[in-house]
Formats: C-alpha cells, sequence, structure tokens
C-alpha cells in the first residue's frame, strides 16, 4: 500500500509470477489442484461454458462475477477441490497468504432430477456422449433450464472468503466460481459429482419411468421375487404358467431337478425290464419311448 493510501499497481505479469511462486510453495506441503486454463478462453467445453452462462445469467451475480475471470487468467487459482455438494478453494489475493474460500452448493432436488432422467430416456448412448457435450440440443437447453436444470441457482449458493470483503460475492469466490468452469473442461462428472447424482441415471434407458419404478419396489421386497401382477403391469401381458415359472427362478429350479430325478429313475428302471414290472405297471409301461426334452406333463402323459 502506498503511502496516500491507493494500492500500489500491480501489473499482470507481477500477478502471475507471485501467483506461480506461491503455487510452488504451496505444491511441497499438499496436494494441491490448480486451476491452469488452456489458452485465453475460461471454458472451451459444452460444461465449461455453461456453467459459466449460468451464474452469467443472474442478475444477483452478473455485476460481481466478472471480477474473477482476470484472477483465474493469471493463474491465481492455486487450489480448486470439487466434492458433493461442496467446492473448496485457495485464491492468491493482494496478501500474501492466499484466501480460503468454501462454497456450498445445493443437491439437485430429486423431483428435477427425476424429470431430467425421464426425458433423456432413450437419448443418450453412453456417458462418454454426456460427457464430451454431444447430445441433442433440447437435452442442452433442459439441462440449462434456470431453477429445473442441473446447474445451481443463486440460492442454492452460500460461499465464505477469509478475506474482509466476501459479504457481497468477492473476486476470490467469482474466481473460484469460474474455476469450477474451468474445471469442468477436464471433467464434466465432477458437476454431477457436485449436485450429489450419478450420470449414469441418465444414460441408456429405454424404460419407461413406471416400469423403473416397479423394478425398485420388487428389489425392495424381502422377497426377490417380482410379482405376477408387477410383471403383468410393467410388460402388459398376462403371464401363462410357464412364464410364471420363469419369474419365479427358485420355484422353477427345484420343479426341473424334480422332472430330471423322475427321469433318471425312468431310464433306469426301463434297462431293467424285471425290476420295473415289479416297480410300478402304472406309472412305467415298457417299450414307450420318452423323448429327450419333453415337458413333464407331457411325459407323464406319453408315459
Ligand atoms: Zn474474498
Amino acid at each position: 500500500m502506498a503511502w496516500w493510501g491507493f494500492p500500489r499497481y500491480v501489473s499482470k505479469a507481477e500477478k502471475q509470477a507471485r501467483a506461480a511462486n506461491k503455487l510452488e510453495r504451496l505444491k511441497k506441503k499438499r496436494d494441491v489442484k490448480p486451476v491452469i486454463l488452456q489458452g485465453s478462453a475460461i471454458a472451451r467445453s459444452w460444461w465449461g461454458k455453461s456453467w459459466n452462462k449460468n451464474l452469467e445469467a443472474y442478475a444477483d451475480y452478473s455485476n460481481r462475477i466478472g471480477r474473477g475471470r482476470s484472477y483465474v487468467r493469471h493463474g491465481a487459482v492455486l487450489d480448486l477441490q470439487i466434492e458433493p455438494g461442496k467446492i473448496t478453494a485457495l485464491v492468491q489475493g493482494s496478501r500474501s497468504k492466499p484466501y480460503e474460500i468454501v462454497i456450498q452448493i445445493g443437491k439437485l432436488n430429486r423431483k428435477i432430477w427425476q424429470h431430467i432422467a425421464t426425458s433423456c430416456s432413450g437419448m443418450l448412448e453412453s456417458v462418454s456422449e454426456l460427457v464430451s457435450g454431444k447430445f441433442p440440443k433440447e437435452l442442452g437447453e433442459l439441462f440449462l433450464q434456470r431453477g429445473a436444470g442441473l446447474f445451481p441457482s443463486p440460492k442454492e449458493i452460500d460461499f465464505t472468503c477469509s478475506c474482509p470483503d466476501w459479504a457481497s460475492m468477492c473476486k476470490h469466490v467469482a474466481a473460484a466460481l469460474y474455476g469450477v468452469g474451468a474445471r469442468l473442461d477436464e471433467d464434466a462428472t465432477l458437476l454431477f459429482t457436485l449436485r450429489g447424482v450419478d450420470m449414469a441415471d441418465l444414460v441408456g434407458k429405454t424404460v419407461s419411468s413406471k416400469a423403473d419404478n416397479l423394478l425398485e419396489m420388487a428389489s425392495k421386497k424381502s422377497s426377490r421375487v417380482i410379482q405376477d401382477a408387477d410383471l403383468s403391469a410393467l410388460f402388459g401381458i398376462d403371464l401363462s404358467a410357464g412364464e410364471k415359472q420363469a419369474a419365479i427362478p427358485g420355484e422353477y429350479k427345484r420343479k426341473k431337478q424334480a422332472v430330471r430325478k423322475k427321469s433318471v429313475k425312468a431310464n433306469k428302471l426301463r434297462s431293467n425290464p424285471e425290476k420295473m414290472k415289479a416297480k410300478s405297471p402304472k406309472s412305467v409301461r415298457s417299450g414307450t419311448a420318452v423323448k429327450p426334452g419333453t415337458p413333464a406333463k407331457k411325459r407323464r402323459k406319453q408315459i
């Protein structure tokens, strides 16, 4: 600070050098993840740009968030960590010690997430398609929808900074928020981590949410059997006896084993006609061929 009370002018190069110097010292002490831009653009991917666009769209932020751009550009975000519902950052300001920033982001509302997942049903084939931002335009619009998309609104964002000016978004908080945009260029999955949702929920779904609900209900039952009524409702068919067996693996297996035992018994008896006569003339008649693979009911009829 100069003697007449104005801060001394610090050039961009000087700020860059100071940040780089501090970063080197920090790296020796702990595992830091600095925000390093590739070129002059803060964000290049669909996800990074959309993150920034979302923040800039809100009147509450539009006047202040711009102050963070130059900080990100000269490498002042020395560390940025993203975890579920929380962003922590270290930003180099005018003081020697970097400022500590904590930003809490509300987890995505379940109803909004379900609506997004249903809207994506059958429209995305893989997580990589989603991560690369190469998806139908209407999905992009849905993701960006204010208050109903994937990106947080100001009421879902709370922040603190160790500087004296944090109450109304200081440069350091703004820089950390822009840093998230840059970080999403490298790894878009972090947005889903931050919002506490699993991006796999949006991919490869061809069944309706009704079917999902039924399957979820079935998995919650103590018995792992999916009830016939549920299956009928799910597939819109009236299940025959055979299909019911297929839907109840345990029972079907037991019946199959019983059939196999009977078949072995019958073969043994056929190879010994004397024993066969003595055993049961009604159940097994000599000379009657049983076609292999014939269902138990038919076998009995043939016999
Ligand atoms: Zn601050």
